[in-house]
């Protein structure tokens, strides 16, 4: 009997070489987050120098390296990602990229050493290196419309400092940590179905909200983009856990306070590309 398992096909960039910080739990997360909604979940794991099946991923993923794996990678990026990858996301694919990833995204990344490595441009942000490495739990009061809950806790540790240009807008706003760089209080960025991000930690296990933000994404160019609710409890309660905790440990910005929580994981639009 033919398998009508509709498909969702994940693509992992530089899995050997940009992957740290439990980056890898966001694979995990999408590949079973589709696989519990009957999907046939797949990995394509895009190394340096293949492109193959580019065409056919849904939602890509770029995790972190150190300044040594960013320059190990970015060549290759330019190379042989980024024609199919601006044609993917130009299609409706979406990516989620993490520091060291999110940072080769966009123009340039410069090291605490004066070392520049070229970006693609996918993204309009532009990263420095400071002397200073911004470490610790990170609180997002996100600016994605109606995401619920619309905080993300997660992890950072960068020296890079990155600002957004016009075409870029942030993901959200810091409550506690530093952020994309420590001044202008936004974190992450939005731009053409890219969200990119320092949260570490991993971000999507304690974040299922986003990860099904992104699924849903994905799957609205084959207009399948309704997904059915799964209990998120034991998530839920590991991102209030730390959400408490981080605000418990250190006083963090005023907030309003808020309606207590009514859906457990309701997701809105990423701009459309
Ligand atoms: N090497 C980059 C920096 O230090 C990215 C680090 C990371 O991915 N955690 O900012």
């Amino acid at each position: 009997m033919a398998n009508h398992k509709k498909r969702f096909t994940v693509g992992w960039l530089y899995p050997d070489l940009m992957n740290i910080y439990g980056d890898r739990g966001n694979i995990l997360t999408l590949l079973k987050r589709a696989e519990w909604r009957d999907f046939e979940a797949r990995l394509v794991e895009l190394r340096r120098g293949t492109t193959r099946h580019m065409d056919e991923v849904d939602v890509f993923f770029f995790g972190g390296g150190q300044d040594r794996e960013q320059a190990l990678v970015y060549e290759d990026l330019i190379e042989h990602k980024q024609p199919p990858l601006e044609r993917a996301v130009a299609s409706g694919a979406v990516v989620l990229a993490v520091c060291g990833g999110y940072q080769l995204l966009g123009h340039h990344y410069t090291t605490a050493e004066g070392e520049r490595f070229p970006g693609i441009g996918l993204i309009d942000v532009t990263t420095e290196a400071g002397k200073r490495r911004f470490i610790g739990d990170v609180v997002v009061d996100t600016d994605i419309i109606d995401l619920m809950p619309d905080t993300l806790v997660g992890f950072e540790n960068h020296s890079g400092r990155t600002f957004l240009g016009a075409g870029a807008v942030p993901m959200g706003r810091v409550r506690l940590g530093f952020g994309n760089n420590g001044t202008d209080g936004t974190e992450g960025c939005l731009q053409g179905g890219v969200v990119g991000t320092y949260l570490h930690g991993s971000l999507l296990p304690k974040n299922p909200h986003l990860a099904d933000h992104l699924i849903r994404s994905a799957l609205r160019r084959r207009g399948a983009g309704d997904l059915s609710r799964l209990d998120d409890s034991v998530e839920l309660a590991a991102h209030d856990w730390i959400l408490e905790r981080a605000l418990r440990r250190q006083p963090a910005r005023a907030r309003p306070q808020r309606p207590p929580r009514s859906t457990p994981t309701a997701t809105a639009e990423i701009p459309a590309p």
